[in-house]
């Protein structure tokens, strides 16, 4: 324990835990990879305008949760409190839309700060796999992109996820719904606060948990008898495509989601195993997105999966994920002739592709074979001054607790056989 401890909020990965951590995000984006998806990074904080603008000032995110500063040339950063305007604003810089054909698929994985209230679940700095594909109004994107959230979370074990589906409209259908949905609301007995949002950000009260909330909200006008012709077809399509790609999901016409860009398609995954903090992940269309930050027009679709929560749901299910030791050789050395001997082999070893260590600080057999055993590795090779004097080192299977002899020559080359 030092003086120190990590922030209220936030927590350390560390080993062994840590690998699960990677393991999630390796899982998370394996099928991005695999579906024409480039990877993109950028850097931790931004203008605060491009949040407060295209995340939208009267957002919990922009208005609350944001971690902001002056740097000591007097420009006004934030901490990226989510990814899709970073990752918007720098295809726009890079003309990534110009370049090549449209949409433009990217994939990022990454840290994320908000200034929320601690609990479990949520942090203030947590991790995110994210993927955004831009320029291009198609359902099939839209379907894509669900398909392939539900493939990794699949491919980690995980079953008891939903998927909410839901459209939000675009600017033909949704300032009609706005202003109804307001009238309604206008009616309602409702805090200084929610009154406040009714202006701001009406469809968020749709989100409010509360009881007392909710119980007025029965007979509240539904987005879906306001949508569009088009909004309407295109809705029809993903979930068709959904249907075919045998992907289960739920319509759910309250989801509406804490940013203000989203445009028709929206979706969340959560998992009934994490409480209050059920999403695992979400995303949707942002058709405006691009001309709010001052780009053109540039219809988009992208989702963010929480690695963290990721890894509660796992837990969650009591899922052990299969982890593979990363080391497959432990060199414990008998004595300083043998330190130098064994610690060339294990250099060796490496330079040909082989996972090993080493028993450093010279702590006796005992200890290293704690070591050893702690690594996980499939080998030891042990050797004292009178191998050595017969040319050879003793390599021990650790599963199976056999040992030979091996000329030191044929070290590399043994051990490489065995583990093919
Ligand atoms: P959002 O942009 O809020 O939809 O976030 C996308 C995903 O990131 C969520 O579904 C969560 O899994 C994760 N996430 C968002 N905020 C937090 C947080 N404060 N702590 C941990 N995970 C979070």
């Amino acid at each position: 324990m030092s003086t120190f401890k990590a922030p209220k909020g936030t927590y350390d990965l560390t080993p062994p835990d840590s690998a699960k951590y990677l393991a999630v995000r390796e899982a998370l984006s394996a099928p991005l990879k695999n579906s024409g998806y480039g990877y993109i990074e950028t850097p931790g904080f931004e203008d605060v305008a491009l949040f407060s603008r295209g995340v939208g000032e009267s957002t919990d995110i922009v208005s609350k949760e944001m971690y902001t500063l002056t740097t000591k040339g007097g420009s006004e950063l934030a901490l990226r409190p989510e990814g899709t305007a970073s990752v918007l604003r720098a295809a726009l810089e890079a003309n990534l839309h110009k370049l090549g054909n449209l949409p433009v698929k990217l994939w990022y994985s990454g840290s994320y700060y908000r200034y929320e209230r601690p609990q479990k679940g949520r942090y203030r700095h947590f991790s995110q796999v994210g993927a955004e594909a831009i320029g291009a109004e198609d359902p099939a994107l839209d379907a894509e992109l669900i398909i392939l959230a539900d493939q990794a979370y699949r491919t980690l074990g995980l079953q008891n996820f939903r998927i909410l589906l839901n459209s939000l409209g675009d600017k033909e259908c949704r300032p009609v719904y706005r202003d109804a949905l307001q009238e309604f609301l206008r009616e309602l007995d409702l805090d200084e606060d929610t009154r406040r949002r009714i202006d701001l950000n009406p469809l968020r009260v749709l989100d409010d948990k509360r009881p007392e909330v909710q119980k007025q909200l029965v007979g509240a006008p539904v987005l879906r008898d306001y949508l569009c012709d088009a909004c309407k077809a295109y809705h029809e399509e993903v979930r068709d495509l959904l249907t075919a790609a045998g992907v289960v999901y739920e319509d759910d016409e309250k989801l509406v989601r804490g940013l203000d860009y989203y445009t028709r398609t929206t979706f969340e995954f959560v998992h009934d195993g994490l409480g209050s903090q059920s999403a695992v992940g979400g995303g949707g269309r942002y058709d405006g997105l691009s001309e709010m930050i001052g780009g053109p027009a540039l219809p988009s679709v992208g989702w963010a999966l929480g690695v963290d929560r990721t890894v509660l749901a796992l837990e969650a299910e009591g899922i052990e994920l299969e982890l593979p030791s990363s080391t497959s050789v432990f060199a414990v050395p008998l004595g300083e002739e043998a330190r130098r001997v064994l610690f060339a082999k294990v250099t060796e070893l490496r330079r040909a592709g082989v996972a090993a260590d080493f028993a450093f600080g010279g702590r006796g057999l005992k200890g290293a074979m704690k070591s050893a055993n702690r690594s996980g590795a499939r080998f030891t090779v042990v050797a004292g001054e009178r191998d050595l004097a017969d040319g050879v080192v003793q390599l021990k299977d650790m599963e199976s607790g056999e040992q030979q002899a091996v000329a030191l020559d044929a070290l590399v080359a043994e051990v490489q056989q065995k583990l093919a």
